[in-house]
């Protein structure tokens, strides 16, 4: 749809048709309509369109032109197949758990391109990856560097770390905020002394980069420049001090995609127009003119490929206010309900995926199956009078669905996860 009636859709069909295809009634993914794939595959099930996974991280890798090197962050979307599509790409990884090292390594990554992250890494986390093959390790605690000292030393084998820091000054959308808030992740950027003493005592370790990772679901590119411009400050300030150039600096993820009303996405022509000016920070310090450049976006580049689709299980009107029960909920979907780290609670873009001619709307609130008021996936969605046996799809859903989710509770099936790609699908 284009034109002045585009301007007038609510933000769920409007953000389909700017991602996927609309033929009809049908919401189409990868050259086959939800409808069909649902009718063999059943609800609820989370929709991975390949191509769509694979247009993100192409605009990604076309605006950074050489910046930067991409680590897809498993955590978004840890499926093989996901994994494996941007590994194809050209993406490297980026890890937190033994589990995603797998993962990653299933998907047939190269050990050497993996980045291993994470505040509380185990013994034996850290024994697999460096025995199996590892690109860096980016160390959070005297403890972790320790630890892969002493197995690294067990082996005779040297182990590359770059250090997580925490910053000082927290890049803010205009300014610099000072006094960073207190977190578990990485070393304090204010006091890093005991940190390069115990250092100075580790024969195994090669330091060779820092790892400086701002903020999340950031949608203004001015903002997430000021971040990496921050970022190369920092490692340029630890460069002086350690009086050596880095080989690597990762800039973290946090790269962001519209969920509510009046979001926009994140304008890559203008992160593109940005870079020149970080690249020539970066060649005007030797100790950073050779760094290789690490972006690590995890939510980017899967969200906008998937959607969540439910059934309607039930329809009613409670003192004025229509509840649309379906099969699905936070269960499967804990973001879209508002219960993973929102602070307001506001609706994920929401469609019916086999009625999307239909332009009379009315709001609705969309629910799930628990036994609690939190498993709500819409409060005032606006569809068209739902029934029993009709879908709802929860757009924007392709990273932290599932396995942000508590899966668990209240012991409903595991939603099947989809993936569609060149018109043919496949449960995965
Ligand atoms: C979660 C995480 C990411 C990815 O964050 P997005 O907001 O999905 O881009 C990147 N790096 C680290 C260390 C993370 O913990």
């Amino acid at each position: 749809m284009s034109g002045p009636e585009s301007a007038k859709l609510p933000h769920g069909p409007d953000i389909a048709g700017s991602i996927f295809t609309v033929d009809g009634p049908d919401l189409v993914l990868g050259g086959v309509s939800v409808r069909s794939i649902v009718a063999e595959v059943g609800t609820p099930a989370f929709l991975y369109d390949g191509a769509v996974m694979r247009r993100s991280y192409r605009a990604l890798a076309g605006a950074l032109g050489g910046f930067a090197d991409i680590h897809y962050s498993v955590k978004a979307n840890p499926a093989r197949q996901v994994i494996a599509l941007f590994v194809s790409e050209g993406a490297g990884i980026e890890i937190a758990s033994i589990g995603e090292y797998r993962a990653a390594l299933g998907a047939g990554a190269l050990p050497e391109r993996i980045l291993f992250a994470g505040p509380g890494k185990r013994r034996n986390e850290l024994q697999e990856v460096i025995a199996t093959g590892i690109g860096e390790i980016h160390v959070e605690s005297h403890e972790e560097i320790e630890r892969i000292e002493a197995f690294a030393a067990s082996l005779a084998w040297r182990v590359k770390i770059s250090l997580r820091i925490n910053p000082m000054a927290e890049a803010q959308a205009g300014a610099m905020r000072m006094g960073g808030k207190p977190t578990a992740f990485g070393f304090c950027e204010e006091d890093l002394e005991p940190v390069f003493t115990q250092l100075s005592q580790c024969h195994q370790l090669d330091l060779v980069g820092v790892h400086i990772y701002g903020g999340t679901q950031i949608l203004d590119a001015a903002a997430l420049l000021n971040q990496w411009r921050h970022g190369i400050r920092i490692a340029g300030d630890i460069a002086t001090r350690l009086g050596r150039p880095l080989d690597s600096i990762d800039l973290g993820g946090g790269l962001g995609i519209p969920y509510y009303a009046g979001e926009t996405p994140l304008d890559l022509a203008a992160v593109k127009a940005g870079l020149p000016e970080l690249s020539s920070l970066l060649k005007s310090d030797p100790n950073l003119s050779r760094a290789r450049i690490v972006v690590e976006p995890g939510r980017f580049l899967a969200g906008p490929g998937g959607i969540y689709v439910a059934e309607v299980n039930s329809v009613k009107a409670v003192r004025g206010t229509s509840f649309v029960v379906t099969d699905g909920g936070m269960h499967h979907h804990l973001a879209a309900s508002g219960n993973l780290g929102q602070i307001i609670k506001r609706d994920f873009p929401i469609v019916a995926p086999a009625r999307m001619d239909e332009t009379d709307l009315h709001p609705m609130t969309i629910v799930g199956p628990l036994c609690t008021p939190l498993d709500t996936l819409a409060r005032s969605a606006q569809l068209p009078g739902l029934k029993a046996g009709d879908l709802v799809a929860v757009l924007q859903s392709g990273a932290y669905g599932p396995t942000a989710s508590p899966g668990n509770f209240l012991s409903h099936p595991a939603a099947v996860e989809v993936l569609v790609e060149g018109g043919k699908f496949a449960v995965i």
